[in-house]
C-alpha cells in the first residue's frame, strides 16, 4: 500500500479539504499512475454536495485524470514505465457480459467500478482523481498520444470528450447533419468542437450572451441565446440531432420543438431536481426521439483520444491548484468557466 495525498469532501455541507488516504499497491495487470491533472467535472460536484444523494464521504471526486506512469505490474502488455496515460470515469467492470463483450463498459451488467465513491473490496470505496497518484487495472487505462505540453487540456477528454463523442457517434452525427449543443460548460464546449470536426452544422444554445463570440470560435456556425424565443422559433423543425448537456432542470420542449420529424435529443445532464415531463404529443406528431447517454467505453474512449490527438483537438481549460476547487466550484455554478477547470496536481504535491 502507498499513501495518497489528495482532497475530499467529508459532507455534502463542507468544502473538501486535505485528506491522506491509502491505495493498494500494483497487481500483476495494474498500472501506477503519477497524477499531473485532473479535470473537474460538473459530475464531482453533483457528488460532493449529495445533490444525487448515497455519497460517500470522505469523498475524493476527479474522473478526468492524466498523468504518467510510475509502474506495471508483471501481466501489464499495454504500458510502461514513463507512458503518458489517462483514466475516465469507470476503474473496472466484470469484463465478460453483453455490455462488456461489445465494448461498452458503462452498461456493464454487473455494473461498472466508478473512479471514486464505488465499491472496493480493498478499501470500501474508491478514491479518484483529486489526488498525487492511483493504481488502476490496465484493460481502463487509456494512451494518450497528444505532445506532452498539451496534457492538462487534455484531461478533460476523459468525462466530457467521451460524453460528447459517443452520442454523436451513436446518432451518426457527420456532413449533411444539423446539429445543437446546448449549453456550452464543460461538456458542451467539447460537443461543439468534436460535432464541427465530425463535419456537422454546428448550433451552440446558450443561456449566456457573452458566450456568443466564445461559441462561434469553438466551432459553432451559429449561435442560439435560448433564452430568446425569437432565436429559437427561428430554428423550429429543422434539426437531425440535439445534445443537451445542461445540468439544471429545465423545459426540454423549448428544444423538443426544433427537432425535425424523426429528429432525436439526446440528454446527458443529470440536475439535481427533475425536468418538467416533456410533452407527449411533441413526440409522436413527427416520430421525434428523446434519449440518453452515459459516458462512454474505453474502445471508444481511445477511438475518441486518438481522433483528437489526430485533429489537434484539446479542451479549452483554466489550470487551479487545488487549494482554489471550492471556488471553482462556486464558478461552475455561475456558468462561469472558460470552460474546464483543471487541477495542478503540483499543488497536492507541493502541500504535502
Ligand atoms: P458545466 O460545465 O457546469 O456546464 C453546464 C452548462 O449548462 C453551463 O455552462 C450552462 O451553459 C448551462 N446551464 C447551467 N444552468 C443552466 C440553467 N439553469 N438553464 C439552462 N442552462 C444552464 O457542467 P458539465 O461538467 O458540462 O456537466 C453537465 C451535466 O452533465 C452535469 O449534470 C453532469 O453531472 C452531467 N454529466 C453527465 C455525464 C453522462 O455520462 N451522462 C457525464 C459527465 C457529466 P450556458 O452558459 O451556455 O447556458
Ligand atoms: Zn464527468
Amino acid at each position: 500500500m502507498t499513501k495518497a495525498h489528495g482532497f475530499a469532501a467529508q459532507s455534502g455541507d463542507t468544502p473538501l479539504a486535505p485528506f491522506t488516504f491509502d491505495r493498494r499497491a500494483p497487481r500483476a495487470n495494474d498500472v501506477a499512475i503519477d497524477i499531473l491533472h485532473c479535470g473537474v467535472c460538473h459530475s464531482d460536484l453533483h457528488t460532493a454536495r449529495s445533490e444525487w444523494e448515497g455519497t460517500l464521504y470522505p469523498c475524493v471526486p476527479g474522473h478526468e485524470i492524466v498523468g504518467k506512469v510510475t509502474a506495471v505490474g508483471g501481466d501489464v502488455t499495454k504500458f510502461a514505465v514513463g507512458d503518458l496515460v489517462g483514466v475516465g470515469c469507470m476503474v473496472d467492470s466484470c469484463q465478460h457480459c453483453s455490455a462488456c463483450d461489445e465494448g461498452l463498459e458503462q452498461f456493464c451488467e454487473n455494473g461498472f467500478t466508478g473512479t471514486y465513491g464505488a465499491p472496493d473490496p480493498d478499501f470500501g470505496y474508491t478514491f479518484g482523481g483529486y489526488s498525487d497518484h492511483i493504481v488502476v487495472r490496465e484493460e481502463f487505462v487509456l494512451k494518450v498520444t497528444h505532445p506532452e505540453t498539451d496534457l492538462a487540456a487534455v484531461a478533460p477528454l476523459l468525462c466530457a470528450g467521451i460524453t460528447t463523442w459517443s452520442p454523436l457517434r451513436h446518432w451518426k452525427v457527420g456532413p449533411g447533419t444539423k446539429v445543437g449543443i446546448v449549453g456550452i460548460g464543460g461538456l458542451g464546449h467539447m460537443g461543439v468542437k468534436l460535432a464541427h470536426a465530425l463535419g456537422a452544422h454546428v448550433v451552440a444554445f446558450t443561456t449566456s450572451e457573452s458566450k456568443r463570440q466564445d461559441a462561434l470560435a469553438l466551432g459553432a456556425d451559429e449561435v442560439v441565446v435560448s433564452r430568446d424565443q425569437a432565436q429559437m422559433d427561428a430554428h423550429a423543425n429543422s434539426f437531425d440531432f440535439i445534445l443537451n448537456t445542461v445540468a439544471a432542470s429545465h423545459n426540454l420542449d423549448a428544444f423538443m420543438l426544433l427537432l425535425k420529424r424523426d429528429g432525436a435529443m439526446t440528454l446527458v445532464g443529470v440536475p439535481e431536481h427533475p425536468h418538467p415531463s416533456p410533452s407527449i404529443a411533441n413526440l409522436i406528431f413527427r416520430r421525434r426521439t428523446l434519449s440518453g447517454s452515459l459516458i462512454g467505453g474505453i474502445a471508444e474512449t481511445q477511438e475518441m483520444l486518438d481522433f483528437c490527438a489526430e485533429n489537434g483537438i484539446l479542451s479549452d481549460i483554466e489550470a487551479i491548484p487545488i487549494q482554489e476547487i471550492n471556488t471553482a466550484y462556486e464558478r461552475m455554478l455561475k456558468s462561469d468557466v472558460k470552460y474546464r477547470f483543471v487541477i495542478d496536481m503540483d499543488s497536492v504535491k507541493a502541500a504535502a
